[in-house]
């Protein structure tokens, strides 16, 4: 049984994928650009990217959190996190609430 002790998202929980190739955005000015598909768009995919720390009897680790897996435990998609943040809402809430629980992904 491992436990989740400690979730860092202090900073930031996810990134900005391009809808198409997957790969990592820059935001310019509201828009958003790939640089691999040389395409400025409107539209992205928001995706989980934190570390968690899980512990056991025996010790603990640092697990690296991306995409579904970060759905799964927050059970809420990383757009609807970001729109809480982006709103001024307490985001960070939607992390707290996971630790001290069971974790199955360690
Ligand atoms: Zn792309």
């Amino acid at each position: 049984m491992a436990l989740v002790t400690k979730i860092a998202a202090e900073k930031s929980f996810y990134y900005l994928a391009c809808k198409q190739c997957k790969r990592k955005l820059a935001e310019e000015a509201g828009k958003f650009y790939c640089k691999n598909c040389n395409v400025t768009s409107d539209a992205c995919n928001v995706v989980y990217m934190f570390a968690m720390r899980v512990e056991d009897g025996t010790g603990g680790m640092w697990l690296h959190v991306f995409g579904d897996l970060g759905t799964e435990i927050l059970n809420k998609t990383a757009e609807d996190v970001k729109k809480i943040k982006d709103a001024g809402g307490d985001w960070q809430e939607c992390f707290e609430q996971q630790k001290n629980k069971a974790s199955n992904s360690a």
